[in-house]
């Protein structure tokens, strides 16, 4: 999905480049990215920075849909990365990069929403093969630009 500007090499989206070291930002040649915020445990604090992280990067690389994985639940580790997600979206932290956001479980199978927005976001229908719709451990951004 990515390709490092240095050696060619196939990569994946952050940090350096695993063949060449390079910390030059990858080419994409895709325009959807989905990152799973739950992957390794991390605290609230540190999935708000692997959010950031990939916001930024997915604008600098004009990605156009941000597929992102926090998981659910009222307690534990899966809700309190649910609700950071979506308070920070709620208070525009990232409203320069993101245009709007919508909720994995507003996607019901088939209904208005979900076909207005594979429309618009081709793509998404293979993220929707490995993640359902209508999952409320996810939220999709569709980012600005
Ligand atoms: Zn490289």
């Amino acid at each position: 999905m990515f390709t490092c500007v240095v050696c060619g090499n196939s990569r994946v989206m952050m940090g350096d480049c695993p063949h060449c070291g390079t910390s030059d930002l990858p080419i994409a040649d895709t325009d959807t990215v989905t990152i799973n915020l739950e992957l390794g445990s991390p605290t609230t604090e540190e999935a708000l920075d692997v959010l950031t992280a990939h916001i930024r990067s997915a604008g600098d690389l004009k990605i156009r849909t941000l597929v992102v994985i926090h998981g659910y639940g009222s307690t534990g580790k899966g809700g309190s990365i649910k609700r950071m997600v979506r308070d920070s979206l709620e208070k525009n932290f990232f409203a320069d990069r993101v245009d709007e956001y919508i909720h994995g479980e507003d996607l019901a199978h088939r209904n208005n929403l979900y076909l207005d927005l594979v429309k618009r976001r081709p793509s998404l229908k293979n993220v929707f093969k490995s993640f359902k719709e209508g999952n409320p451990g996810m939220t999709i951004l569709l980012m600005r630009h």
